[in-house]
């Protein structure tokens, strides 16, 4: 089965709350005026936060990328 993986840099993320208007089941508006991607676990590394999802999340959160007016929201496939 395909997964992709939503990859948040949340240090980019100037509050704009678009991405909530579009797809408010994954991003959640938090204290310090940015949002939360729901269930995302945070990469040391990249310093990103992100999240493995199927199919059905994808049409939403592709959304949720076009609106964001600062780009800090990506989608990456995986392979099976
Ligand atoms: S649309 Fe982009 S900038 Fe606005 S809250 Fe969502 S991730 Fe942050």
């Amino acid at each position: 089965m395909v997964k992709y993986k939503i990859i948040f840099d949340r240090e980019g993320c100037i509050g704009a709350l678009a991405c909530a208007g579009v797809a408010e089941e994954y991003w959640i508006p938090a204290e310090d005026g940015k949002v939360d991607l729901k269930g995302a676990t945070f990469n040391e590394e990249t310093k990103k936060w992100e999240l493995i999802v199927g199919e059905e999340a994808i049409d939403v959160n592709k959304v949720a990328v076009d609106v964001c007016p600062v780009q800090v929201i990506i989608i990456e496939k995986i392979e099976d």
